[in-house]
């Protein structure tokens, strides 16, 4: 049965995983055994914060950030008080209780459009290159419809979209003494978000967790096949080791001398 001590959260990311692997996303809401994530670079969150800085200006000033202009509904939310609170990924802000479980998440930012009164999620990603057709979907599909449920659960309508502005790098200039201008283009991405789908994803997750079983292992990743093959090929290297010393100790060596009396010099 479900044991945690730790009160237990859903996020986007952790239903991402659910998608991926229901295994492994088990071993991390049940036993705190989460995959190894490598080596993090920090160019990303620096870029990160920037950005956020960045569109803070631009509602300051009321305007949307000029890349994003003709290829978005509405403005910047308003509201920075909102933002900052919808911005905190633990519990502060955004967040939908399902089955006595909460599903909360930190968002980038915001749109609103005045006339329809609708909200639509807006996320900057920024990568080393221009992101491939489908891609959006395939990696953010679940962090969208997140957002979705949770504005609208949250009495907020939306239209059902969310934006990706992809932020990726295309030259680089010398601007003075030691200040060098990297220059990033941005590439917006629409995509259609269903808030009724991340309910049920998450349902089907907290079903997971009350199972009281672990799951099967995603057929996709090769990691849990070559993980039992290293664990069968140990178990068979260590048993050997154990048949071995068992064989030395019940039968020893016949040629070898037993008592002071065979030794021969
Ligand atoms: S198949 Fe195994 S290693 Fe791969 S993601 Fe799932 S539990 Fe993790």
């Amino acid at each position: 049965m479900y044991k945690r001590k730790r009160e237990l959260k859903l996020s986007p990311s952790a239903l991402g995983d659910f998608k991926t692997c229901p295994r492994c996303f088990w071993f991390d809401k049940i036993h705190g055994i989460k995959n190894p994530r490598g080596i993090f670079p920090s160019l990303p969150g620096g870029m990160d914060r920037q950005l956020k800085k960045y569109y803070d200006d631009c509602r300051e000033n009321k305007t949307l950030p000029l890349e994003l202009e003709d290829k978005v509904p509405g403005n910047l939310y308003q509201n920075f008080d909102d933002i900052d609170r919808f911005r905190s990924p633990f519990g502060r802000g955004l967040c939908v209780t399902i089955e006595g479980i909460t599903l909360t998440g930190g968002l980038d930012d915001l749109l609103y459009d005045e006339e329809t009164k609708l909200y639509s999620i807006i996320d900057y990603k920024t990568r080393a290159s221009e992101p491939k057709e489908g891609a959006t979907e395939q990696y953010y599909q679940t962090q969208g419809d997140c957002y979705d449920l949770m504005l609208n659960s949250n009495g907020m309508q939306t239209t059902h979209k969310a934006y990706f502005a992809y932020y990726f790098p295309n030259g680089v200039k010398h601007l003075r003494n030691d200040v060098v201008g990297v220059y990033f283009k941005c590439e917006p991405v629409e995509i259609s978000t269903d808030p009724d789908r991340a309910l049920k994803l998450s349902q089907a997750a907290i079903q997971c967790l009350r199972s009281g079983e672990m799951p099967e292992p995603s057929k996709d990743c090769e990691m849990c096949k070559h993980i039992e093959k290293r664990t069968a090929m140990q178990d068979m290297i260590e048993h050997a080791d154990e048949v071995k010393s068992d064989e030395q100790v019940e039968k020893p060596n016949p040629k070898a001398p037993d008592t002071e009396d065979d030794i021969r010099f």
